[in-house]
């Protein structure tokens, strides 16, 4: 196996200037705030990474996510696999005025001491891009509509609210 593992910190800066690319691996087992949502934290997401400075000078991070993710349909209670290649493009910052100052077409991301947290922006990207109801395509159980809506919103407005009151 050629792929290997991304590394968990990096210097953002030094890489822009070098306009260096990742390709790699991450183990799910690595992030585990996303296997909480996940039926199975078993193998890899891969990831393509870019680092660079646009015309304006920002130091950018772009990047692709392919992941195959282990979830529970709701519906029908069974595991499925949940199949995404989110992208993104962020916006590399030290301070939060310099994250304010950004154009729209980036999300800030914040160093640590010149450090940027690989591993847990892959993280925070996956989980922004979980289903808030994990359910099959197509469902071997299927709801009329209007019973689905009872079923699914007005109850997780509750549970969220009960969430917060915590
Ligand atoms: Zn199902």
């Amino acid at each position: 196996m050629s792929e290997r593992y991304i590394p968990e910190h990096v210097d953002p800066y030094r890489f822009a200037e070098q306009s260096l690319q990742l390709h790699g691996l991450v183990k799910i087992t690595d992030m585990p705030r996303l296997g909480m949502s996940l039926q199975s934290t078993d193998g890899n997401v891969t990831v393509d990474l870019r680092f660079g400075k646009d015309e304006q000078g920002l130091t950018y991070l772009k990047g692709k996510i392919e992941a195959k993710l282990a979830l529970q349909c709701q519906r029908c209670m069974e595991p499925y696999i949940y199949e995404i290649i989110p992208d993104f493009a962020l916006g590399i910052v030290t301070t939060l005025d310099e994250a304010n100052a950004l154009p729209s077409h980036y999300e800030p991301v914040l160093t640590k001491e010149g450090a940027l947290a690989l591993r847990e922006l892959i993280e925070d990207e996956l989980i922004l891009n979980l289903p808030i109801i994990p359910k099959h395509a197509e469902c071997k159980i299927q709801l009329p509509m209007a019973e689905e809506d009872k079923r699914e919103n007005p109850f997780q407005m509750l549970e969220a609210l009960k969430e917060r009151k915590k």
